[in-house]
C-alpha cells in the first residue's frame, strides 16, 4: 500500500471552516431581529453537544432525531451527531402524525430535539414512540411567543430537557472517534408520496464525497467567500448537503428559521448579503412574484446564484431571474436516495459553450444537467437494454455511484434496484452532450392513445405565459384515450388570463392532441411536504368531486 488510508469521516471536514475563519457568522432569523454566533462558537457548541449526547449513552450508530427549522441549533446537531459517529435523523415536520409515528418507530430514534413551537405536532403520538427516551426542547430565542406548556406530555415515559441545559458546562473539545468510513451518519426518509416512507441511510464516506463534490465550481459553485442561505429545509434530504459543505468551507450561513414567506426571505437575503441560496421552484416562484410587486425595495446585488431543484424549474422563471436581476439559476436534480445531488446544470457548463447565444444557454439550463463526477447514469428500455444518448430515446433513469443508496434501511426493497443500479422512478432522455433531461416521474406521465405526454413540459410551458402564477397538469381517466391531461392554473394578481389564451400559447409548442382537455382556474394548488406540486392529492381531489373531462360530461 503506497498511500494513507485516512477514513473519510465527517469529523475531519466539518470543523474546518471554524478553524480557518473563526469569526465568520451563523445568522438565524428571529421574530424580531436575528440571532448571531460565530463559526467558532458554533463548532464549540457542537463539541459540547457531542459530549452531552455521549453522557446520555448515545453511541456509534444510534439514531438522534431532529424536529426543527433551519437554525443554528439544527446546524450544531448536523455537526455534532454526524461527527461523533451517531446518526442524525431529521424528521420532516410537514408529514402527517401517522407517517411521523411510523418513521420514528422504524428508525428507533432514541432522542428527539424539537423546536419549541413545533411541539404541538409531536404531542399527539408521544406515547406511541417507545424507543424515544428523551425530548430536548429548543426554546424560542426571542420572547415573541409565550413559552409552551410542557405539562401536556408529563404522563409519557419520555424525559424532557432544555437544549441549553443539555449542553451547558460540557467541554468545548470532544474527541471524535476513529470509526470505519462506511459507518452511518444520517438517515432521511422519502416523503411517502408512493406507499410507506422509505429510509435512506447515508454513510460518512458517501456524505464526505458528496460534500467535497458539491463545492466544485462545476457543481454548485460554493466557496468560502459565500454567504449561503439554504431555504430548502434541513429536514428534507439533509438540506441538500449545504450545511455540511458550508461548514467545511467556512461560509457565512444565513438561516430563515420558521419565517418562510417571500417578503421576509428577500429582506433577509438583502440584509445578510446572501450570495447563493437554494430551494424548490415553488419558493422561487413566490419570491419572483414578491419582487415583481415590490420592485427595488431590497438590494439583492450580492445574490448571484440560486440553486433550484426537487422539481423541474420553469425556464421562464430562470430567464426572469437572469434578465431582471442578473442571477444565475443553477438547476439540480436529485433525490433522497442520491444523498441528494446527482446532476447540475449551469448557464455555461462547458468551455465549448462559452460562445453559445443566451437562448441556447437557457435551453441547456432547462435540462436537469450534467452528472456529478464519480456517478454513472443510464437510461434503459423495458427489457433493461441501455438506450442511446441521442436526446430522443426516453427510458427509465438509473443511477449508481458512491453516494447512491444500495438498499432501503431495514427494508431492502430489491425491486427498486437493478443489479447495482438504483431505479430512480424518473423517465428521462440523455442527449449527445450528456445532459440528462427529465421527462417526468413515471407515475405522473400521461398516457394518451398509446403516446406519452409530459405533465412537466406542459405545466412549465403554461407557466411561461404572462399572467400565470402557477400551473399543474395531471392525467384524468378517459375510456377511449386511456388518459387525458387537465391543467390547474393559478392566475397572477389582476391578470386577464383565460382558457383560450392558454391553449393558444400551448399550441405553439405542443401537438393539438397533447393540449389539456380543460383548464381549471384555482386559488391554490396543493403542495407536498417538501413544497412540490402534489399531483397525487390533485388527482384524488378531482376524483372525490367526481370530476369528468368535458367530452365525457354529457355521457
Ligand atoms: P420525494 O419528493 O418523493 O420526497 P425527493 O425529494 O427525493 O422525494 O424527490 C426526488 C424526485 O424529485 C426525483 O425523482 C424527481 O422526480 C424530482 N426532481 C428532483 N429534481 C428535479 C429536477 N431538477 N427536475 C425534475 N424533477 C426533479
Amino acid at each position: 500500500m503506497t498511500m494513507q488510508q485516512t477514513p473519510l469521516l465527517m469529523s475531519r471536514i466539518l470543523g474546518r471552516g471554524a478553524r480557518l475563519d473563526p469569526n465568520e457568522e451563523i445568522v438565524t432569523l428571529l421574530e424580531n431581529g436575528t440571532h448571531r454566533q460565530t463559526l467558532q462558537i458554533t463548532w464549540e457548541r457542537a463539541n459540547q453537544l457531542a459530549g452531552a449526547l455521549h453522557e446520555h449513552n448515545i453511541r456509534t450508530g444510534d439514531r438522534v432525531a431532529s424536529f426543527m427549522w433551519n437554525n443554528y441549533r439544527h446546524l450544531e446537531l448536523y455537526q455534532a451527531v454526524t461527527s461523533m459517529g451517531s446518526v442524525l435523523h431529521p424528521l420532516n415536520i410537514r408529514l402527517s402524525p401517522v407517517d411521523l409515528e411510523y418513521i420514528i418507530n422504524h428508525a428507533q430514534d432514541r432522542i428527539i430535539f424539537a423546536d419549541e413551537d413545533l411541539l404541538p405536532l409531536l404531542i399527539p403520538f408521544l406515547d406511541k414512540i417507545p424507543s424515544v427516551e428523551l425530548l430536548v426542547i429548543c426554546r424560542q430565542e426571542d420572547n415573541s411567543e409565550t413559552s409552551f406548556e410542557h405539562t401536556s406530555f408529563k404522563n409519557t415515559q419520555i424525559q424532557t430537557m432544555d437544549y441549553e441545559d443539555f449542553i451547558v458546562g460540557k467541554p468545548t473539545e470532544y474527541s471524535w472517534p476513529e470509526i470505519d468510513e462506511n459507518s452511518p451518519m444520517g438517515l432521511c426518509y422519502t416523503s411517502g408520496t408512493t406507499g410507506k416512507p422509505k429510509g435512506v441511510m447515508y454513510t460518512n464516506r458517501s456524505t464526505y464525497l458528496h460534500t467535497v463534490t458539491q463545492a466544485m465550481t462545476d457543481s454548485m459553485n460554493l466557496s468560502s467567500l459565500d454567504s449561503v442561505c439554504g431555504i430548502v429545509p434541513m429536514f428534507h434530504a439533509m438540506g441538500w448537503g449545504l450545511p455540511f459543505t458550508a461548514s467545511m468551507l467556512g461560509c457565512k450561513q444565513v438561516m430563515p428559521h420558521r419565517f418562510m414567506d417571500p417578503a421576509r426571505l428577500v429582506k433577509l437575503m438583502a440584509e445578510e448579503e446572501v450570495s447563493i441560496s437554494a430551494g424548490v421552484p415553488t419558493i422561487w416562484q413566490g419570491v419572483k412574484s414578491f419582487i415583481e410587486e415590490n420592485p427595488d425595495k431590497f438590494d439583492l446585488s450580492r445574490l448571484t446564484r440560486l440553486t433550484c431543484g426537487g422539481a423541474a424549474p420553469p425556464v421562464a422563471m430562470m430567464r426572469w431571474y437572469w434578465d431582471t436581476l442578473g442571477i444565475e439559476m443553477i438547476q439540480g436534480w436529485g433525490m433522497t436516495e442520491t444523498n441528494p445531488l446527482g446532476t447540475l446544470s449551469r448557464k455555461v457548463a462547458k468551455r465549448s459553450h462559452m460562445h453559445l447565444t443566451e437562448d441556447q444557454q437557457f435551453e441547456n439550463i432547462a435540462k436537469a444537467g450534467l452528472l456529478m463526477p464519480g456517478l454513472e447514469i443510464e437510461i434503459f428500455d423495458e427489457n433493461w437494454s441501455p438506450l442511446p444518448h441521442d436526446g430522443e430515446s426516453v427510458g427509465e433513469l438509473l443511477i449508481r455511484g458512491p453516494w447512491i443508496c444500495s438498499e432501503y434501511f431495514n427494508d431492502p426493497q430489491p425491486e427498486k434496484f437493478h443489479g447495482d443500479w438504483l431505479i430512480t422512478g424518473d423517465v428521462a432522455k440523455i442527449d449527445q452532450e450528456e445532459y440528462v433531461i427529465i421527462a417526468d416521474r413515471s407515475k405522473d406521465l400521461i398516457k394518451s392513445g398509446g403516446e406519452w405526454i409530459s405533465s412537466v413540459d406542459l405545466e412549465n410551458h403554461i407557466m411561461s405565459l404572462e399572467g400565470v402564477r402557477q400551473a399543474a397538469v395531471v392525467a384524468q381517466p378517459h375510456p377511449k384515450w386511456d388518459e387525458r391531461p387537465v391543467a390547474l392554473v393559478i392566475p397572477a394578481k389582476d391578470s386577464r388570463i383565460n382558457e383560450e389564451l392558454i391553449l393558444k400559447h400551448c399550441v405553439q409548442m405542443f401537438a393539438r392532441w397533447q393540449l389539456p382537455d380543460e383548464i381549471i382556474f384555482v386559488d391554490e394548488i396543493p403542495l407536498t411536504s417538501t413544497g412540490k406540486i402534489d399531483k397525487k392529492t390533485i388527482r384524488s381531489d378531482l376524483q372525490a368531486r367526481h370530476y369528468k373531462l368535458p367530452d365525457l360530461r354529457a355521457i
